[in-house]
């Protein structure tokens, strides 16, 4: 959520044409003059998907992850060849019903994208070593925003999991490694 320039901050893989607010209108109306309550979102995510919705704990807490404030991989798990998310918290499971993060052209769309990164991994890692640092610069550009950004994102949160080595060829994996402390993923 949320990796991209001009992107839906919610779906990251449409046009950010909309301002949702976070905490809707119709629940609390002063909240329309908070700044920080206007994300960028797509029109489906925010018209079809979203709406009024805006689901609390018991407590109150609200069971949105806000993709201004939180990692949604402290809540959601993708599965890279599927293009799958899952909660693993409440907030996770909340955000993928809220926001319909199972849709089908969203996970076909992940799935192609994590196909591409494996590619343009090897190809920045060739750059590199072939010497040509502004080619590899290219490339690494291209993989940080969407629609590979947040794949990129998982695969380099994984690249340190155990069983890495299993995830992914050797290739893919140092090159991971390096990429992290260059994007300085923590
Ligand atoms: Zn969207």
């Amino acid at each position: 959520m949320a990796a991209g320039f001009v992107r839906c901050m919610y779906c990251g893989d449409s046009l950010g044409t909309d301002i949702d607010h976070f905490k809707p209108i119709a629940r609390d109306p002063l909240s329309a003059f908070i700044w920080k309550n206007h994300f960028l979102a797509c029109s489906h995510c925010n018209s079809n998907k979203k709406r009024d919705q805006y689901p609390c704990s018991p407590s109150g807490e609200c069971l949105l992850v806000d993709p201004s404030r939180e990692d949604p991989y402290d809540h959601l798990r993708l599965t890279l060849p599927t293009g799958k998310y899952r909660g693993i918290t409440e907030k996770g499971s909340e955000t993928i019903r809220v926001f319909g993060l199972s849709r089908p052209d969203l996970e076909l769309g992940r799935a192609h994208a994590y196909a591409r990164c494996g590619s343009m991994l090897r190809d920045w890692s060739a750059q590199i070593g072939g010497g040509r640092e502004d080619l590899a610069n290219t490339v690494l550009k291209s993989l940080s925003v969407q629609p590979f950004a947040d794949v990129l994102y998982v695969m380099i949160k994984n690249s340190d999991a155990p069983g890495a080595a299993n995830l992914f060829e050797a290739e893919i994996l140092a090159a991971l490694q390096k990429v992290r402390h260059i994007l300085n993923v923590q």
